[in-house]
Protein backbone atom coordinates (compact mmCIF):
# COMPACT_ATOMS: atom_id res chain seq x y z
CA UNK A 1 0.00 0.00 0.00
CA UNK A 2 1.39 3.39 -1.21
CA UNK A 3 -0.11 6.38 0.99
CA UNK A 4 1.09 10.29 0.49
CA UNK A 5 -1.06 12.51 3.11
CA UNK A 6 0.02 16.11 1.42
CA UNK A 7 -0.96 17.32 -1.94
CA UNK A 8 -2.03 20.63 -3.30
CA UNK A 9 -4.06 21.63 -6.41
CA UNK A 10 -5.50 24.65 -7.93
CA UNK A 11 -7.62 25.38 -4.91
CA UNK A 12 -4.86 26.76 -3.51
CA UNK A 13 -1.29 27.11 -4.30
CA UNK A 14 -0.65 23.30 -7.02
CA UNK A 15 -0.70 23.66 -10.28
CA UNK A 16 -3.31 21.09 -10.84
CA UNK A 17 -7.11 20.98 -10.53
CA UNK A 18 -7.95 18.77 -7.76
CA UNK A 19 -9.42 16.44 -10.29
CA UNK A 20 -5.99 15.73 -11.96
CA UNK A 21 -4.07 15.38 -8.74
CA UNK A 22 -6.09 12.22 -8.56
CA UNK A 23 -4.96 11.33 -11.77
CA UNK A 24 -1.87 11.98 -11.46
CA UNK A 25 -1.38 10.07 -8.33
CA UNK A 26 -2.93 6.93 -9.93
CA UNK A 27 -0.37 7.57 -12.49
CA UNK A 28 2.09 7.37 -9.54
CA UNK A 29 0.94 3.89 -8.61
CA UNK A 30 -0.31 5.39 -5.34
CA UNK A 31 -3.24 3.75 -3.76
CA UNK A 32 -4.26 6.26 -1.17
CA UNK A 33 -3.73 9.93 -1.63
CA UNK A 34 -4.99 13.03 0.54
CA UNK A 35 -5.41 16.28 -1.14
CA UNK A 36 -4.52 18.95 1.77
CA UNK A 37 -5.26 22.41 0.12
CA UNK A 38 -4.06 25.53 2.00
CA UNK A 39 -7.20 26.57 4.43
CA UNK A 40 -9.71 25.67 2.18
CA UNK A 41 -12.11 22.16 1.80
CA UNK A 42 -13.13 23.33 -1.99
CA UNK A 43 -11.59 20.82 -3.74
CA UNK A 44 -12.98 17.57 -1.95
CA UNK A 45 -16.03 16.66 -3.89
CA UNK A 46 -13.95 17.30 -7.42
CA UNK A 47 -11.06 15.14 -6.25
CA UNK A 48 -13.54 12.53 -4.60
CA UNK A 49 -15.40 11.76 -7.95
CA UNK A 50 -11.97 11.68 -10.04
CA UNK A 51 -10.56 9.54 -6.83
CA UNK A 52 -13.36 7.02 -7.59
CA UNK A 53 -12.88 7.74 -11.77
CA UNK A 54 -8.97 6.80 -11.73
CA UNK A 55 -9.55 3.92 -8.66
CA UNK A 56 -7.86 5.84 -5.46
CA UNK A 57 -8.77 6.23 -2.45
CA UNK A 58 -9.19 9.74 -1.27
CA UNK A 59 -8.47 11.03 2.18
CA UNK A 60 -10.06 14.13 2.12
CA UNK A 61 -7.70 16.79 4.90
CA UNK A 62 -6.74 20.58 4.75
CA UNK A 63 -3.12 22.50 5.60
CA UNK A 64 -4.31 25.15 8.06
CA UNK A 65 -2.25 27.88 8.32
CA UNK A 66 -1.40 28.74 12.13
CA UNK A 67 1.25 30.91 13.64
CA UNK A 68 3.07 30.86 17.33
CA UNK A 69 4.90 33.20 18.68
CA UNK A 70 5.65 34.94 15.59
CA UNK A 71 6.58 31.61 14.25
CA UNK A 72 4.85 29.98 10.77
CA UNK A 73 2.99 26.61 11.97
CA UNK A 74 1.32 24.82 9.13
CA UNK A 75 -1.40 22.10 10.66
CA UNK A 76 -2.94 19.31 8.76
CA UNK A 77 -6.12 18.06 9.11
CA UNK A 78 -7.73 15.07 8.03
CA UNK A 79 -11.40 13.98 7.62
CA UNK A 80 -12.58 17.14 9.46
CA UNK A 81 -16.65 18.10 8.97
CA UNK A 82 -15.90 20.23 6.62
CA UNK A 83 -19.07 22.54 7.50
CA UNK A 84 -17.88 22.95 11.36
CA UNK A 85 -18.22 26.62 12.40
CA UNK A 86 -15.13 27.27 14.69
CA UNK A 87 -12.55 26.03 12.23
CA UNK A 88 -14.08 27.74 9.33
CA UNK A 89 -14.21 30.79 10.58
CA UNK A 90 -10.15 31.16 11.36
CA UNK A 91 -9.58 29.81 8.00
CA UNK A 92 -12.46 32.56 6.29
CA UNK A 93 -10.58 34.87 8.12
CA UNK A 94 -6.54 33.42 6.94
CA UNK A 95 -8.01 33.25 3.52
CA UNK A 96 -9.31 36.95 3.70
CA UNK A 97 -6.31 38.28 5.17
CA UNK A 98 -4.41 36.40 2.66
CA UNK A 99 -5.43 38.32 0.07
CA UNK A 100 -5.42 41.88 1.48
CA UNK A 101 -2.01 41.12 1.96
CA UNK A 102 -0.96 39.53 -1.73
CA UNK A 103 -2.25 43.11 -2.43
CA UNK A 104 -0.07 44.50 -0.36
CA UNK A 105 2.91 42.51 -1.42
CA UNK A 106 1.73 43.69 -5.01
CA UNK A 107 1.89 47.47 -3.89
CA UNK A 108 5.17 47.21 -2.62
CA UNK A 109 6.99 45.02 -5.20
CA UNK A 110 5.16 47.23 -7.97
CA UNK A 111 7.51 50.13 -6.62
CA UNK A 112 10.48 48.36 -8.24
CA UNK A 113 8.92 45.89 -10.56
CA UNK A 114 5.84 45.97 -13.33
CA UNK A 115 3.38 44.25 -12.05
CA UNK A 116 -0.20 44.87 -10.79
CA UNK A 117 -3.17 43.56 -9.04
CA UNK A 118 -4.16 41.83 -12.20
CA UNK A 119 -0.88 39.46 -13.34
CA UNK A 120 -1.47 37.88 -9.91
CA UNK A 121 -5.06 37.84 -10.46
CA UNK A 122 -4.88 36.19 -13.78
CA UNK A 123 -2.61 33.04 -12.10
CA UNK A 124 -5.60 32.19 -9.43
CA UNK A 125 -8.92 30.71 -9.86
CA UNK A 126 -11.83 33.04 -8.37
CA UNK A 127 -11.91 31.50 -4.61
CA UNK A 128 -8.59 30.07 -4.57
CA UNK A 129 -6.43 30.64 -1.15
CA UNK A 130 -4.21 33.00 -2.54
CA UNK A 131 -0.50 32.71 -2.17
CA UNK A 132 2.87 33.85 -2.78
CA UNK A 133 3.01 30.80 -5.26
CA UNK A 134 0.78 32.94 -7.24
CA UNK A 135 2.97 36.26 -6.78
CA UNK A 136 5.91 33.96 -8.19
CA UNK A 137 4.21 32.78 -11.13
CA UNK A 138 2.93 35.99 -12.16
CA UNK A 139 6.40 37.32 -11.67
CA UNK A 140 7.64 34.49 -13.84
CA UNK A 141 4.68 35.87 -16.49
CA UNK A 142 6.56 39.54 -16.02
CA UNK A 143 10.15 37.74 -16.72
CA UNK A 144 11.43 38.92 -13.60
CA UNK A 145 12.19 35.41 -12.89
CA UNK A 146 12.77 31.98 -13.93
CA UNK A 147 10.65 29.84 -11.62
CA UNK A 148 8.89 30.04 -8.24
CA UNK A 149 11.86 29.00 -6.61
CA UNK A 150 13.81 31.66 -7.79
CA UNK A 151 11.37 33.83 -6.56
CA UNK A 152 10.97 32.48 -3.32
CA UNK A 153 15.09 32.84 -2.92
CA UNK A 154 14.52 36.85 -3.73
CA UNK A 155 11.39 39.27 -4.21
CA UNK A 156 9.30 36.65 -1.86
CA UNK A 157 11.91 35.60 0.28
CA UNK A 158 10.35 36.11 4.51
CA UNK A 159 13.01 38.26 4.97
CA UNK A 160 12.56 40.03 1.68
CA UNK A 161 11.58 44.28 1.94
CA UNK A 162 8.65 43.13 0.32
CA UNK A 163 7.11 40.83 2.58
CA UNK A 164 3.85 40.83 4.49
CA UNK A 165 2.76 39.00 7.01
CA UNK A 166 -0.98 37.65 6.72
CA UNK A 167 -3.41 36.63 9.60
CA UNK A 168 -3.56 33.10 10.90
CA UNK A 169 -4.64 31.40 13.99
CA UNK A 170 -2.68 30.01 16.70
CA UNK A 171 -1.58 27.06 16.28
CA UNK A 172 -2.76 25.62 19.46
CA UNK A 173 -6.08 26.89 19.33
CA UNK A 174 -5.91 25.77 15.37
CA UNK A 175 -5.27 22.09 17.16
CA UNK A 176 -8.61 21.96 19.42
CA UNK A 177 -10.47 23.74 16.37
CA UNK A 178 -9.59 20.72 14.15
CA UNK A 179 -10.36 18.32 17.08
CA UNK A 180 -13.76 20.19 17.43
CA UNK A 181 -14.57 19.58 14.23
CA UNK A 182 -14.17 16.28 14.42
CA UNK A 183 -10.59 16.38 12.49
CA UNK A 184 -7.44 14.57 12.81
CA UNK A 185 -4.42 17.51 13.34
CA UNK A 186 -1.06 16.20 12.21
CA UNK A 187 2.07 18.90 12.74
CA UNK A 188 3.34 19.66 9.24
CA UNK A 189 6.73 19.10 8.43
CA UNK A 190 7.75 20.50 12.23
CA UNK A 191 11.33 21.21 11.46
CA UNK A 192 11.36 22.20 8.08
CA UNK A 193 13.90 25.16 9.11
CA UNK A 194 15.48 26.03 5.97
CA UNK A 195 11.86 28.09 5.46
CA UNK A 196 12.06 29.92 8.58
CA UNK A 197 11.63 29.54 12.17
CA UNK A 198 10.18 26.67 13.79
CA UNK A 199 9.17 25.92 16.98
CA UNK A 200 10.18 24.05 19.67
CA UNK A 201 9.29 20.86 21.43
CA UNK A 202 8.18 22.64 24.54
CA UNK A 203 5.37 23.89 21.72
CA UNK A 204 4.76 20.18 20.61
CA UNK A 205 3.29 19.32 23.70
CA UNK A 206 1.01 22.45 24.35
CA UNK A 207 -0.31 21.00 21.11
CA UNK A 208 -0.47 16.90 22.52
CA UNK A 209 -2.27 18.61 25.38
CA UNK A 210 -4.22 20.23 22.50
CA UNK A 211 -5.13 17.23 20.96
CA UNK A 212 -2.50 16.60 18.61
CA UNK A 213 -2.53 13.09 16.95
CA UNK A 214 0.66 13.18 14.73
CA UNK A 215 3.76 14.81 13.19
CA UNK A 216 4.56 14.77 9.54
CA UNK A 217 7.85 12.94 10.20
CA UNK A 218 9.10 11.90 6.49
CA UNK A 219 9.13 15.19 4.35
CA UNK A 220 11.68 16.83 2.17
CA UNK A 221 11.99 20.03 4.45
CA UNK A 222 12.43 18.17 7.47
CA UNK A 223 16.55 17.58 7.42
CA UNK A 224 17.46 13.82 7.29
CA UNK A 225 18.79 13.79 11.27
CA UNK A 226 15.71 15.70 11.90
CA UNK A 227 13.08 12.40 10.92
CA UNK A 228 14.53 10.70 13.59
CA UNK A 229 14.64 13.16 15.78
CA UNK A 230 11.14 13.72 15.39
CA UNK A 231 10.49 9.65 15.62
CA UNK A 232 11.61 10.13 18.92
CA UNK A 233 9.07 12.78 19.90
CA UNK A 234 6.01 11.26 18.53
CA UNK A 235 7.20 8.06 20.80
CA UNK A 236 7.29 10.29 23.53
CA UNK A 237 3.82 11.76 23.21
CA UNK A 238 1.85 8.78 22.37
CA UNK A 239 1.67 11.01 18.47
CA UNK A 240 1.85 8.78 15.27
CA UNK A 241 4.53 10.07 12.56
CA UNK A 242 3.21 10.24 8.98
CA UNK A 243 5.08 10.61 5.57
CA UNK A 244 4.11 12.60 2.00
CA UNK A 245 4.89 14.61 -0.57
CA UNK A 246 3.57 18.07 -0.06
CA UNK A 247 2.95 17.74 -4.00
CA UNK A 248 2.26 21.05 -5.71
CA UNK A 249 2.09 19.80 -9.63
CA UNK A 250 4.92 21.74 -11.61
CA UNK A 251 5.14 24.18 -9.04
CA UNK A 252 7.56 22.40 -7.01
CA UNK A 253 9.90 19.80 -7.45
CA UNK A 254 8.18 17.30 -4.70
CA UNK A 255 6.96 14.16 -6.70
CA UNK A 256 4.24 12.02 -5.64
CA UNK A 257 4.80 9.44 -3.33
CA UNK A 258 8.53 10.56 -2.39
CA UNK A 259 7.62 9.98 1.40
CA UNK A 260 4.57 7.90 2.45
CA UNK A 261 2.05 6.80 5.19
CA UNK A 262 1.76 3.00 6.77
CA UNK A 263 -1.59 1.36 6.57
CA UNK A 264 -1.54 1.59 10.43
CA UNK A 265 -1.45 4.67 10.56
CA UNK A 266 -4.01 5.56 8.00
CA UNK A 267 -6.45 3.51 10.44
CA UNK A 268 -5.92 5.70 13.23
CA UNK A 269 -6.50 8.23 11.67
CA UNK A 270 -9.80 6.56 10.28
CA UNK A 271 -10.73 5.73 13.62
CA UNK A 272 -9.95 9.10 14.87
CA UNK A 273 -11.83 11.62 12.26
CA UNK A 274 -15.27 12.14 11.80
CA UNK A 275 -15.11 12.42 8.00
CA UNK A 276 -14.77 8.86 5.56
CA UNK A 277 -11.94 7.77 3.28
CA UNK A 278 -13.73 7.57 0.06
CA UNK A 279 -12.70 4.23 -1.85
CA UNK A 280 -13.15 3.28 -5.20
P1 LIG B 1 2.49 31.78 1.78
O1 LIG B 1 1.67 30.77 2.53
O2 LIG B 1 1.67 32.60 0.86
O3 LIG B 1 3.36 32.61 2.69
O4 LIG B 1 3.48 30.98 0.84
C1 LIG B 1 4.10 29.81 1.31
C2 LIG B 1 3.77 28.67 0.37
O5 LIG B 1 4.62 28.78 -0.74
C3 LIG B 1 4.03 27.31 0.98
O6 LIG B 1 2.81 26.69 1.26
C4 LIG B 1 4.74 26.53 -0.07
O7 LIG B 1 3.88 25.57 -0.64
C5 LIG B 1 5.08 27.52 -1.14
N1 LIG B 1 6.54 27.58 -1.33
C6 LIG B 1 7.46 27.84 -0.39
N2 LIG B 1 8.71 27.84 -0.93
C7 LIG B 1 8.54 27.57 -2.23
C8 LIG B 1 9.45 27.43 -3.33
N3 LIG B 1 10.77 27.58 -3.17
N4 LIG B 1 8.94 27.13 -4.54
C9 LIG B 1 7.62 26.99 -4.69
N5 LIG B 1 6.71 27.12 -3.71
C10 LIG B 1 7.17 27.40 -2.49
FE1 LIG C 1 1.85 25.42 -0.55
FE1 LIG D 1 3.15 23.46 4.42
ZN1 LIG E 1 1.68 21.80 1.87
Amino acid sequence: MRIDLHTHSTVSDGTEPPAQVMRAAARAGLDVVALTDHDTTAGWDDAAAAAVKYGVAFVPGTEVSCTHGGISVHMLSYLQDPTAQGLLSEMDAARDSREYRARRMVERIAEDYELDWEDVAAQADEGTTLGRPHIADALVARGHVDSRDAAFATILHGRSRYYVRHYAPDAIEAVRLIREAGGVPVFAHPLASARGRVVGEDVVEEMVDAGLAGLEADHRDNPPEARQRLRQIAKAHGLFVTGASDYHGSGKQNRLGEFTTSPQVLEQIEELGVGKVVRP
